[in-house]
């Protein structure tokens, strides 16, 4: 039996998850538009490869990836491509990024899919490679493409894959369906993983407020008659941060600033292991995921299968939304999501949940009062950081302190404000205080740039003035050698050469 650990701080809010009615499935409509952003992933956007006009199928390359850090994007159905522009995507700040827009037919053709017949003989390039064409980016965060995840490094052995089924955040149910509705697909894609990575052996964890989940799981494991662990906790928020998830299942810390594969564990979610599952044996690539449409401003919360560059729209007229006077729209859930500016803004790969709360659900923070210094920040803190003090250094912008105090290993769980009694928006200060630290260090790195790039061209003119002398003083000294063999005193022969020289000008003349 594992021994479970606990963690640090963590706290309790309501979870409201039923809401959504967990492990009923159904799909959403395809709307009459998609529009796929090209970025959906950490990292280099995918560069498009159809042009305005082109019919386009189900399963098609719409746009590949650039480089390592990218994946590409695909069709979620068929249709015609209407437009490659800038339109607004879901995010904090409301801003727009290059998309495809495709007007769909209702046919939903696709091409023909094949999968790799014998993975468990497969090489593991070759497996990595179709994670990496199939676009499949982490489904449960920010969207990390997948097939980096499962390159760890030469130097680093990987003892673990972890799937981490908690879900922790309140209303969200999107992989708690999933698992009880693909329990199977989920235990092959875990193995497909495992074996990508090498990893010796496979660990399930499941909060124990998923009871329907967990059995569905066991079952699955059972049946397969495959060596993998299925582990249940106690329920707490932030239990499904990947280093917390980490420590109650082992004990173990990941390093500040590292990975979990510097401690041997390679940690994926459910929906990722669902997808590689499909990206492998069906070869079907990453068009459609599971979304919690929730809130009680909706007459029918549930969750749905949508296509990828569904219009958010579309999804809450789906499930009924009963609009209040300015509704909110929460992309995610209500720790760290964040309120959608535009409807009009797609679903994507990171799209677990759509929230929309009544005013009375959730209520609107008051306006935040002077902290009072009571310390209920950093008991709750997971990651053992005193978020009073990261609250005082992001407001004066002292990064040196922000860094001595470990900025960088805050998750963003929100666990901090929610306890806040003076109602501190503090999660806002540490996202700002992180992008000044990533604007400052990129204007930095772009002065060591130009710096570098100046000194080079300098060291080069230099060795080219130095070569110019080199050869004018061989020249002379190749001169004076010749002179000296021809017994001529070297000065009067230049002097007669310069005479000469001039007769020559003047008869001329
Ligand atoms: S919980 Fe709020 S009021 Fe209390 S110390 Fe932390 S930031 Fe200050
Ligand atoms: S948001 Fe950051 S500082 Fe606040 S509790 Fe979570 S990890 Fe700690």
């Amino acid at each position: 039996m594992r021994t479970i650990h606990d963690i640090h701080g963590g706290i309790h809010p309501p979870e409201r998850k039923s809401l959504s009615r967990p492990g009923h499935l159904s799909d959403a409509p395809i709307p009459d538009e998609l529009i796929l952003p090209l970025r959906q992933h950490l990292g280099v956007p995918a560069k498009p490869i159809v042009n305005v006009g082109d019919s386009v199928k189900g399963g098609q390359v719409l746009a590949e990836a650039q480089g390592v850090m990218s994946v590409p994007v695909h069709a979620p159905t068929s249709g015609v491509v209407t437009a490659i522009e800038l339109r607004p995507i879901a995010h904090a700040s409301g801003l727009e990024d290059h998309c495809i827009v495709i007007k769909t037919d209702g046919l939903d053709q696709w091409l023909t899919l094949s999968g790799i017949g014998n993975w468990h003989e497969a090489d593991a390039a070759a497996l990595v490679e179709r994670v990496r064409d199939a676009g499949i980016a982490g489904m449960g965060g920010a969207g990390f493409p997948t097939a980096v995840k499962l390159n760890p490094g030469p130097t680093r052995e990987i003892e673990t894959l972890l799937v981490n089924g908690t879900e922790c955040e309140p209303y969200i149910t999107a992989d708690d369906t999933l698992m009880q509705c693909h329990a199977e697909e989920l235990i092959v894609g875990a193995q497909i993983l495992a074996r990508i990575v090498s990893a010796k052996a496979i660990l399930i964890g499941i909060e124990d407020n998923k009871p329907d989940a967990i059995r569905r799981v066991a079952a699955a494991i059972d049946a397969s008659g495959a060596d993998i662990e299925l582990a249940t906790f106690p329920t707490k928020y932030p239990s499904g941060g990947e280093k917390q998830i980490i420590e109650i299942l082992t004990g173990q810390q990941v390093p500040s600033g590292g990975i979990p594969a510097d401690i041997g564990l390679v940690c994926v979610n459910p929906g990722t292991a669902v997808a590689a599952k499909r990206a492998i044996i069906d070869g079907e690539p990453l068009t459609h995921r599971i979304v919690t449409l929730t809130g009680e401003a909706l007459a029918n919360p549930q969750n749905v299968v949508a296509c990828l560059g569904t219009p958010i729209t579309a999804l809450l007229e789906h499930a009924k939304l009963v609009a209040e006077d300015q509704q909110r729209v929460i992309h995610g859930g209500p720790m760290m999501g964040f309120a959608v500016s535009n409807l009009a803004a797609p679903v994507t790969k990171i799209t677990n949940c759509l929230l929309t709360p009544t005013a009375k659900e959730l209520p609107l923070p008051e306006p935040a009062k002077p902290c009072i210094r009571c310390g209920h920040c950093a008991e709750a803190c997971p990651a053992s950081l005193l978020p009073q003090q990261l609250y005082w250094f992001a407001r004066a912008k002292d990064q040196d302190q922000l860094a001595e105090h470990r900025l960088f290993d805050c998750i963003e769980c929100g666990a901090c404000a929610y306890v806040c009694p003076s109602q501190i928006p503090l999660v806002q200060y540490y996202r700002a205080a992180k992008g000044q630290i990533r604007d400052s260090e990129q204007e930095k790195q772009r002065s060591d740039n130009s710096r570098e790039r100046f000194e080079a061209r300098q060291a080069r003119l230099e060795a080219e003035a130095a070569a110019r002398e080199a050869k004018r003083a061989a020249r002379k000294a190749a001169a004076q050698s010749k002179a000296a063999e021809e017994g001529e005193d070297p000065i009067q022969a230049a002097i007669e050469r310069a005479k000469a020289k001039k007769a020559e000008q003047e008869s001329a003349s």
